[in-house]
């Protein structure tokens, strides 16, 4: 019992299932970690003990019941702070909404709600989801578990330390141009940014609308297709979301790799990769090798200008859906001001912090009259090259391997004072989201200071269960993603 924070969702789910443990324990078992180790990470920013224990009281009927379950009922998981949560503060890691208690769910959170799971509280991220290293948000950085000098990633690092520490055994997250797996793959678990279009976006805080998606973090590939079978699916709500049979995710887990066909492309094996990241990257590939899959090479010609391309198009799409914060409807208001232009003009200085205003000014900048075509249009073009890269790349190839991170985590401080450093940090996960393709992040390994290395696997669209049965294959011959830090124990 004492190792039930360590489980699998499978494992939890037969005890809880068994009568061996009630939900309410469970949670309990969580809260009262989370008690003892959020205060040294830093990945929780809002708790209600007696929401949580409510709802794990509802779900405990059901499993008493015997039936109305399903296979996540009353297993505990936490929410990044971006999907509105009802009766929950959800601040999207900004001062501007530090007030606001949301009215409604997101769909994501009313789906995994209603597959019983029990909602742990909220986790800390970036400020509106801009930045790889959760230095960016207004409730203070979150610490990685596995070394607390040290940044988790982003934006999801709250998401990725909360799992990490065990204070949770699974998380939702967000990945714009990465924030799904870099924070997973700096932090030594699996995460999983769909299709754009497989989960619906209603209730997350918009960044960049058309990149957007929502995902499973947790330990092992296994959780994460169970937890997508619980989110995924068509909303009306969603203008993106995309109208297709249901599927079940777990469905190829076990299928051999025999003849598995892996892309390596060669512009993610230059020279911006750490040795580290590459050894272990390396070993990852010839225990594939070993499961009977071959590797081909691949290019993606065009891979070089997908950071570029996104600090176009993601920053312009965020200046206008970020316009809704003008103090009038919700969110932060100065408290003095003239007159309106003076009270918009306040309460954005005041309730957004740097790196939201410097986004807002550069999509501004290129949305504008006399650089809209220069910039916007130029960055659209160069994202629809992008993308025929890939499926270029996919006439020859069933997934597509690399590191997900050029280095293992980073110390405090070492790259925020350069914007550009911080954003070359997802240099290998932004082109999968430009072309709208699902992308992983598995643990293959220890880099420097024994900290954790992620490999990516991006599939081809809607490949998620390939995706998930080529990274469960692998966690069946090795351990890494059962590994967590000692201080965690
Ligand atoms: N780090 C990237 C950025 O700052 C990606 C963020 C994300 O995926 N939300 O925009």
């Amino acid at each position: 019992m004492s190792d039930l924070f360590n489980s699998s969702l499978r494992q939890l789910a037969a005890t809880l299932t068994a009568r061996k443990i009630s939900a309410v324990e469970l949670a309990t078992l969580f809260l009262d970690r989370i008690d003892r180790l959020n205060p040294g990470l830093n990945a929780f920013i809002a708790l209600d003990r007696d929401k949580t224990l409510a709802q794990a009281r509802a779900a405990d009927e059901k499993l008493n019941a015997g039936a109305g379950g399903t296979a996540l009922t009353g297993i505990p998981l936490a929410h990044k702070d971006i999907f509105c949560t009802k009766g929950w503060r959800t601040s999207c890691g900004s001062k501007m909404l530090e007030n606001f208690v949301s009215p409604y769910d997101a769909h994501v959170v009313e789906k995994l709600a209603g597959a019983g799971m029990v909602t742990l509280g909220k986790l800390n991220m970036d400020e509106f989801a801009m930045g790889s290293s959760n230095e960016t948000s207004h409730f203070g950085p979150v610490k990685n578990p596995w070394d607390v000098s040290r940044v988790p990633g982003g934006s999801s690092g709250g998401s990725a330390a909360a799992i990490a520490a065990r204070l949770a055994p699974a998380a939702t997250g967000t990945d714009t141009g990465g924030s799904i797996r870099q924070p997973a793959a700096l932090c030594g678990l699996t995460g999983l940014k769909p299709t754009y279009g497989a989960v619906s976006r209603y209730g997350m805080i918009a960044f960049a609308s058309s990149l957007d998606q929502a995902g499973p973090m947790a330990k092992s590939a296994e959780d994460c297709a169970l937890l997508l079978n619980a989110m995924a699916g068509f909303d009306p709500r969603d203008s993106t979301s995309l109208e297709r049979p249901t599927e079940d995710y777990a469905r190829d887990l076990e299928k051999p790799l025999a003849g598995l066909r892996i892309g390596l492309p060669k512009e993610f094996f230059g020279d911006g990769m750490d040795a580290d990241v590459r050894a272990a990257v390396d070993a990852a590939l010839d225990e594939y090798r070993k499961l009977g899959a071959i590797t081909v090479e691949v290019q993606l010609p065009n891979s070089g200008l997908s950071v570029p391309a996104y600090y176009v198009i993601a920053p312009a799409e965020a200046s206008s859906n970020l316009s809704r914060f003008d103090g009038v409807r919700y969110g932060y208001r100065a408290p003095e001001y003239s007159d309106l232009a003076e009270m918009y003009s306040r309460s954005r200085a005041q309730g957004f912090g740097a790196e939201v205003k410097r986004r807002i000014l550069i999509g501004t900048y290129v949305l504008s009259h006399g650089y809209y075509d220069a910039y916007y249009l130029k960055a659209q073009k160069i994202r629809r090259l992008i993308a025929a890269d890939f499926q270029e790349a996919f006439k020859v190839c069933d997934v597509i391997m690399g590191p997900t991170s050029p280095s293992v985590a980073f110390a405090f401080g070492a790259k925020s004072a350069d914007p550009v450093q911080m954003y070359l940090s997802d240099i290998y996960t932004i082109s999968t989201n430009l072309a709208g393709l699902p992308g992983m992040s598995l643990p293959c390994g220890f880099g420097n200071n024994n900290m954790p290395v992620g490999l990516q696997i991006i599939g081809s669209w809607f490949g998620e269960a390939k995706m998930l049965n080529v990274a469960h294959q692998y966690q069946r011959v090795t351990d890494w993603h059962t590994r967590m830090p000692k201080e965690s124990k």
